[in-house]
């Protein structure tokens, strides 16, 4: 007699259910993935225990007429394709039909439906997989499934549940992606009836990063604006302790695309310490046959047709996000020991501590400094109501001659030297004085004609009247001849940048360092240097109390 023989369905059930669903965050994906491909605007999750003893998920969707209640519990019973062709243009998140019979196989639940055009809607009860019963009622319109007791009748599986904590935290992060996949959707959960995630369904992008990372986070981030490749990403200086903390959505999937992370990871190589890893959300919107979404049980990962190109396409579009914002090294590293593992969201929050770069608002508000004294010869340390600081000096020279420049001119922005220096050129520096005669003479400087290739320097932009010797002029000129383009802005630039590095690595008297404060404070972008680097960095006093345990 032959050994082999056909199992029957409540066993074939619970292997799918096996593979397919984990714990809280399984069901929490598949049920708010039916609600948001049957068109919903509002979806609501709850979770007790975890979920470990209920998940409940309410959408105001189209519903499922009485007539496919019942069917929709049978295996790769689904209204979302119709034969095999269709997978190549999937663009609901579900298409197997296993979902609802994989769910009911492993639990007690009740789902209640309602399409928005009928008067009642149907209410079906399964325990095991196995119908309870089936019959009208009165509800909203729209369906509510609620899942009890997973794997109650799959002892090892409850056995290997996590904690009601971690359950929770899982589900938040998969509830989170698929807020991220659609954020004209508003997807709110609450675990223990308190409020973990929720998304406005706004449509806009940035409010749904706000609604998972939390909005001081999501201020920080920098946009991604190269379509088909968008979304938000944290500067070099935020970064993560785990690849997830980078949410992927392709084609309005939340999938862990290997390849797009790795063009990511490739792009921020050199900017990040290493174990940190990129965080934020970016979205790919490819042509659909571009991209295989049918390779993967629980539908996490998509296979691109040309990884090659993804790649490039990715890598380019945030090294041009990047270029915007980054500093050629990272000027600051988050604490090592930024907490492993639960929410995405804690860990998140967590990370952006320590020294951080306040916003000019900020400080220009609260100009309120004491001068402690210079380290290294590079900084001044600072006390304020809100915390110490740390002030570059080179960048805060920069700062404040740049502003003086392009405050004071054209209004009289020349002081006349009384002993005007004779400047004596090389025939080629000559012919870039000349070439740039204009734009100096518009930054203030008055130059004469003195016989040969020597000119007589008249007068200087006033906020470089106390550098501007002869090697300082021929400083400037040759880097303004270095072919990187010639505007006033960039000679107003380069005259603070050289004038402040002939400041730099000086020892400050109290009386300088109090001079450099306040007329750094004077200035109207005080937190950063003419080429964007921060000129303060700040450690809160709050900060300082959580680092030495004093709180
Ligand atoms: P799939 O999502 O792959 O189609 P499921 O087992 O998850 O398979 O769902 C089966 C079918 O039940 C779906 O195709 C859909 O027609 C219907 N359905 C499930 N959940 C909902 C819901 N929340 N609102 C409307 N219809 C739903
Ligand atoms: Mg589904």
């Amino acid at each position: 007699m032959g050994k082999i023989r056909l199992l029957d369905r409540d066993t074939i059930g619970k292997i799918a259910a096996g593979e397919v669903v984990e714990g809280s965050a399984s069901v929490v994906k598949e049920l708010v993935e039916n609600a948001i491909d049957a068109g919903s605007r509002r979806i609501a999750i709850m979770l007790e225990e975890g979920g470990r003893e209920r998940v409940t998920v309410i959408d105001d969707g189209c519903g499922i007429e009485p007539d496919d209640v019942e069917l929709a519990f049978q295996r790769h019973a689904t209204s979302k394709i119709a034969d095999a062709s269709d997978l190549w243009a999937v663009k609901t998140l579900g298409f197997r039909g296993e979902a609802l019979p994989v769910l009911a196989a492993v639990s007690r639940m009740t789902l209640a439906t309602r399409p928005a055009g009928r008067a009642s809607g149907t209410e079906i009860r399964l325990e095991g997989g196995q119908v309870l019963g089936i019959g009208e009622v009165g509800c909203p319109p729209g369906t509510r499934v609620v899942v009890e007791d997973l794997f109650f009748n799959v002892p090892p599986r409850r056995l290997g549940l996590r904690s009601a904590r971690a359950e929770a935290a899982r589900a938040a992060e998969v509830a989170g992606w698929l807020a991220l996949a659609r954020p004209e959707v508003a997807v709110r959960l609450a675990s223990g009836g308190r409020e973990v995630l929720a998304s406005p369904g706004s449509g806009r992008r940035l409010d749904a990063v706000a609604a998972v990372l939390g909005a001081t986070e999501a201020s920080r981030l920098v946009e991604v604006c190269s379509p088909p490749v968008t979304g938000y990403l944290g500067p070099p200086n935020v970064h993560a302790s785990r690849r997830s903390a980078l949410t992927t959505v392709v084609n309005g999937r939340p999938v862990r695309d290997r390849v797009v992370a790795g063009a990511v990871e490739d792009a921020y190589r050199t900017l990040l310490p290493t174990g940190r890893f990129p965080m934020g959300t970016l979205w790919l919107e490819l042509p659909p046959e571009e991209v295989d979404v049918n390779v993967h049980p629980a539908k996490l990962t998509v296979a691109h047709r040309d990884p090659q190109a993804i790649r490039r396409l990715v890598r380019s579009a945030v090294e041009a996000a990047l270029g915007r914002v980054a500093p050629a090294r990272p000027f600051w590293s988050a604490p090592p020991e930024v907490a492993e593992g639960g929410a995405a969201y804690a860990d998140r929050s967590q990370q952006a501590a320590m020294w951080d770069q306040p916003a000019n608002a900020e400080i220009r508000h609260s100009w309120d400094f004491r001068v402690v004294g210079q380290v290294h010869r590079k900084y001044v340390v600072l006390e304020a109501p809100d915390g110490v600081y740390l002030m570059d000096q080179h960048a805060a020279h920069e700062r404040i001659a740049y502003e003086r420049m392009a405050e004071e001119n054209p209004g009289g922005g020349t002081q006349l030297l009384l002993i005007p220096p004779v400047l004596e050129l090389q025939p080629g520096e000559r012919a870039g004085a000349d070439e740039f005669r204009e734009l100096l003479e518009a930054a203030g400087f008055i130059l004469e004609p003195f016989g040969g290739n020597s000119l007589l320097v008249r007068g200087v932009p006033a906020a470089v009247a106390d550098v501007a010797s002869a090697d300082f002029l021929r400083a400037v000129l040759a880097r303004l001849g270095d072919g990187r383009g010639t505007d006033i802005d960039r000679l107003r630039r380069l005259l603070a940048a050289c004038r402040a590095a002939l400041k730099a690595g000086k020892e400050l008297t109290r009386e300088e360092m109090e001079a450099l404060t306040r007329e750094l404070g004077a200035t109207r972008r005080p937190g950063t240097c003419a080429h964007g680097r921060p000129t303060l960095l700040r450690i809160g006093g709050d900060e300082l109390e959580r680092r030495f345990g004093r709180t």
